[in-house]
C-alpha cells in the first residue's frame, strides 16, 4: 500500500457475468475488499474494482468488472467485454434456472469476447447446502464440455473466492506470459 512507484507489469480486465442476485458484487467485494453484504446493491453504478497481487514475481492488477444492473435489462454492451482476457460465469447453486441460463450467457460472452478469453464457471452460495438446486456433477460436466474451469464458492463464507479469482489470473498469466 502506498507505494506510488509500485511498477505494473500486467493488467488483466475480468467480467463477471450470469443472472442478477447470483452474488457477482458480492464475490467481487469479498475479492477486492474482503467485505461482504446481504442487502447489496450500494454499488451500483461501479464498473469494476481493481486488486494488484503477484504472480510469477510479476505485478499483475486484476480490474474486475462488476455488471452492476445492466444483467436486469439484458443490455450488457459490448463495451463490457471489450478487452476482458477473462470471464466467471456466475450462477447461484440455489437457483436451478440461474444455472440454466449459463448456455446462453456462455454463447453471449463467445460472441463477444476474444476467442482466447479464459473462462470460469461459478456456482455460488455454497454456504446454503440444504437448499442446493445444481448437484456439482451437473456443473462439472457442463464445464467439461464446454471447456471451462470450474469451481463452488461462497461470498459469505469467503470460500474458495480467493482461490477461484487466483486460479483464472494465473491462468491468464500462463497464456499471456
Ligand atoms: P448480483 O446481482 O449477481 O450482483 O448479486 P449480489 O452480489 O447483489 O447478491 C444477491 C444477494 O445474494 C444479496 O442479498 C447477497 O447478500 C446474497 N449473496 C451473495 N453471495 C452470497 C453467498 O455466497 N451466500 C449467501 N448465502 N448469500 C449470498
Amino acid at each position: 500500500y502506498g507505494d506510488y512507484n509500485q511498477k505494473i507489469d500486467y493488467v488483466f480486465k475480468v467480467v463477471l457475468i450470469g443472472d442478477s442476485a447470483v452474488g457477482k458484487t458480492q464475490l467481487l467485494a469479498r475479492f477486492a475488499r474482503n467485505e461482504f453484504s446481504m442487502d447489496s446493491k450500494a454499488t451500483i453504478g461501479v464498473e469494476f474494482q481493481t486488486k494488484t497481487l503477484i504472480i510469477d514475481n510479476k505485478t499483475v492488477k486484476a480490474q474486475i468488472w462488476d455488471t452492476a444492473g445492466q444483467e436486469r435489462y439484458r443490455a450488457v454492451t459490448s463495451a463490457y467485454y471489450r478487452g476482458a482476457v477473462g470471464a466467471m460465469l456466475v450462477f447461484d447453486m440455489t437457483k436451478r434456472q440461474s444455472f440454466d441460463h449459463m448456455a446462453r450467457w456462455l454463447e453471449e460472452l463467445r460472441g463477444h469476447a476474444d476467442k482466447n478469453i479464459v473462462i470460469m464457471l461459478i456456482g455460488n452460495k455454497c454456504d446454503l447446502a440444504a437448499l442446493r438446486a445444481v448437484p456439482t456433477e451437473d456443473a462439472q460436466e457442463f464445464a467439461q464440455r464446454e471447456n471451462l474451469f470450474f469451481m463452488e464458492t461462497s461470498a459469505l463464507e469467503s470460500t474458495n473466492v480467493e482461490t477461484a479469482f487466483l486460479t483464472i489470473l494465473t491462468e491468464i498469466y500462463r497464456i499471456i506470459s
